[in-house]
């Protein structure tokens, strides 16, 4: 049912082997399928990949360790702050391995086993090396993952744990997929890598099937790009349920770039036909540094056709999003698939999306595993210890500015939060810089603030108008 199609000449292949390319003109190929056949195709069994068995290409051996089924969240909370009705969020950072690339992991192994591989290559920013080094870890298969000089920590992690081999080849992910097609070639190992190999389109576009049975069809559908093939997945699957008769509108596609690395966005704007290529590219996040876009031309097409957009955010703007998703959604999301919030935010203040607009960003992976996060979050907390502190010592001051008091008057007004032995550590160190002074009456030991100890709380002060 299924077979490959030439994007450019037409020319029609059999779609069992990962070809990428057409062996006539050399343009990359997709899955087609006879559409009057899967009118008739069912959704079988659970809410799961695997439910969308027969919209994809035909699997002997099913490969799955649970991916597929996951939430779509109603972001109440942080659409009001927007002032927004329905925003939702597509919530892939519950995979196996906390990422949308299972889902091309599950595809691509059952059909590397079908076809009776022994070893699979791919070229990866992350997210793809940790899913497919997690199937061919389960499946007993050796995973070679060709990765760039800058990787977040948290996804080489994964493929470390999970036994792949990892070679660093390149400055940014472009070069080590000349690499990964390079190594496929000598060795004959399955090719896994997203633009090399076209079931990971069908494997991604089973993201809108699900959409579909969650909530129908939504206004928009916003999607971070890098090689551009996670968008033209989901139009893709939007598509076919038009053509087959399940639904009868569509999705209007916004694609998000860094500003930093915006190939896509900067053709869309310039009304370009191909990705306008910058010479050094760069962004925080890494799952969307892509110099040459593989499937650019596709996405733009994409969201030409759908009558969305293409929108670039800066990197500034991509974390703050991030943090609000968690402080309002409870979603850690990592930075490349925060930029879709990041997006709507700007499209919403320019009018350009209506407030009763139904819309949805695709989180693709999990925060934890960034390097950036961790290391800010890190720092953070060390802040934090170091703030307590001095917030101690400043009500200290306070208290004394007001009235002389003794150790166990200071311990009841702090409101006994801490021991009465960190009271006095804490007006130890208060003395030795001579911010407090002390002295004897009444039977007990009084503190005092002196004349410098006046001085730094007005200092305090001042900072807390600055900060
Ligand atoms: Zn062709």
């Amino acid at each position: 049912m299924a077979f490959l199609e030439c994007s450019a000449c037409g020319s029609k292949f059999k779609g069992s082997s990962p070809q990428r390319v057409c062996g006539n003109c050399g343009c990359p190929l997709e899955f087609k399928y006879d559409i009057e056949r899967l009118k008739t195709a069912k959704f079988i069994g659970r809410f799961s990949f695997w439910r969308y068995k027969h919209f994809m290409p035909r699997v002997k051996n099913f490969v799955s360790l649970g991916e597929g089924g996951t939430p779509l969240h109603k972001a109440k909370r942080l659409a009001k702050t927007v002032g927004m009705r329905d925003v939702y969020f597509k919530d892939e950072t519950r995979n196996p391995t906390n990422s949308f690339r299972d889902r091309c992991a599950a595809l691509l192994i059952s059909n590397a086993v079908d076809l009776g591989y022994k070893s699979v290559i791919c070229a990866t920013n992350g997210n793809l090396g940790a899913s497919l080094s997690a199937y061919c870890a389960k499946l007993g298969l050796f995973c070679h993952a060709v990765v760039p000089k800058n990787v977040d920590v948290g996804k080489l992690a994964q493929m470390l744990i999970y036994d792949a081999v990892i070679e660093e080849y390149g400055e940014i992910v472009d070069e080590s997929l000349e690499r990964a097609e390079e190594v496929a070639k000598e060795t004959g190992w399955y090719q896994g890598s997203v633009e090399l190999n076209p079931l990971a389109i069908e494997a991604l576009k089973t993201i809108a099937y699900e959409v579909f049975e969650q909530i129908g069809v939504p206004e928009w559908f916003t999607v971070s790009m890098g090689s551009g093939g996670t968008l033209y997945a989901v139009w893709k699957g939007f598509k076919e349920l038009e053509k087959i008769g399940k639904i009868d509108a569509l999705p209007k596609m916004v694609g998000v770039q860094a500003e930093g690395c915006a190939p896509i966005v900067n053709a869309y704007i310039r009304n370009a036909e191909k990705p306008v290529l910058k010479a050094k590219p760069s962004t925080h996040a890494l799952a969307i540094l892509v110099k040459n876009p593989s499937y650019g031309s596709l996405a733009l097409n994409a969201i030409k056709e759908s009558k969305g957009l293409a929108v670039s955010v800066s990197d500034e703007e991509i974390f703050s999003a991030e943090r609000e998703i968690a402080r309002f959604e409870g979603i850690f999301a990592e930075p490349a698939s925060a930029a879709t919030y990041a997006a709507i935010k700007k499209l919403v203040n320019q009018g350009i999306i209506d407030e009763t607009d139904k819309i949805v960003c695709l989180i693709t992976g999990s925060g934890l595993k960034s390097t950036d996060v961790l290391q800010a979050l890190t720092k953070k907390r060390k802040t934090a210890a170091v703030g307590l502190e001095l917030s101690t010592k400043e009500k200290i001051l306070r208290i004394l500015s007001e009235k002389d008091a003794y150790g166990y008057e200071l311990w009841k007004k702090l409101g006994k939060t801490m021991t009465r032995a960190a009271i006095y550590q804490h007006l130890n160190e208060l003395s030795k810089n001579g911010l407090v002074t002390s002295y004897e009456g009444e039977g007990r030991k009084f503190f005092k603030i002196t004349k410098r100890g006046e001085k730094v709380l007005r200092a305090f002060d001042d900072l807390k108008l600055l900060l």
